[in-house]
């Protein structure tokens, strides 16, 4: 379980994220919607250890993120693949895990390139991967690590429209699969709704939580959802919420 309370970060006087309260629980799959700035990175970094709070705290399964991440239960995905162009895919996949000292598994990290369509690009180095696939080595790299807590930033930011629905469609499947913990980032909205179970609006200035929706459509979630009535009705609540304040009740 993620525990944030009264979670306030500052940069130099200025108030990037302001007494953010969020329990998210194991194997829960949450996305954090707001504008560009309002601070979802800053948030993010703080879960996984990389960002002291100016004041509150954040636990992740009631320790500090710092102890989480250097024990090898949280992984990453950011918006830019961050693999190493020297090596393979599946040398990516394997590499993360060898370096926070968990046993091989080539076989699994074969798998869950598999399972992510790259068959026949286990070999493959990064510049000869498309963006769409280089994210999806990413999410198998951070899978196969092994952690419970996936908390990713923006990671299909780059990519192109249908890749990225693509992509979500295969982010969720894989999650009904796994049961990590995920934290998603994002400023899409559809995206948001789409992919999680509950989808947290975030305002700026400062940085907080304006509400937070309970998502429940219909699995499995195939790209059919983004044209149903129930995914669009959500979509509206959380651009009215984005646009108006608040707005707590899913219609
Ligand atoms: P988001 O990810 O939602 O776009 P960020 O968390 O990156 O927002 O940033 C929130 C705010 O804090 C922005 O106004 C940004 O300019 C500011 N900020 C982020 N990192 C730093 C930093 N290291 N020093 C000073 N200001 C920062
Ligand atoms: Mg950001």
């Amino acid at each position: 379980m993620i525990e944030l309370e009264d979670l306030t970060v500052r940069y130099d006087g200025f108030t990037a994220v302001a007494d953010v309260d969020l329990r998210i629980d194991r194997g829960e799959f949450v996305t954090v919607v707001g504008p560009s700035g309002c601070g979802k990175t800053t948030a993010l970094r703080a879960i996984a250890g990389l960002q002291e709070p100016t004041s509150g705290r954040v636990r992740i399964d009631d320790r500090p993120p710092s102890r989480a991440r250097e024990r090898g239960d949280v992984g990453f995905v950011f918006q830019r693949h961050t693999l190493l162009p020297w090596k393979t895919a599946l040398e990516n996949v394997a590499f993360l895990r060898r370096m926070a000292g968990k046993p091989p598994d080539r076989e699994g990290a074969g798998a869950l390139l598999r399972s992510l369509g790259l068959e026949g690009f286990e070999d493959a180095r990064p510049s000869a991967l498309s963006g769409g696939m280089r994210q999806r080595v990413a999410i198998a790299r951070a899978i196969h690590l092994g952690a419970d807590v996936l908390l990713m930033d923006e990671p299909f930011g780059e990519l192109d429209e249908i890749t990225r629905d693509e992509l979500g469609v295969e982010l969720r499947s894989l999650w009904r699969r796994e049961r990590k913990t995920i934290v998603f980032v994002t400023h899409s909205v559809p995206e948001a709704v789409f992919l999680g179970d509950r989808c947290v609006v975030m305002g700026d200035d400062p940085g907080r939580i304006e509400a937070t929706f309970d998502v429940n459509l219909p699995e499995p979630r195939d790209t059919e959802v983004f044209g149903s009535r129930a995914f669009q009705r959500r979509v509206a609540a959380v651009r009215r919420t984005l646009h108006d304040g608040y707005e707590r009740e899913v219609p």
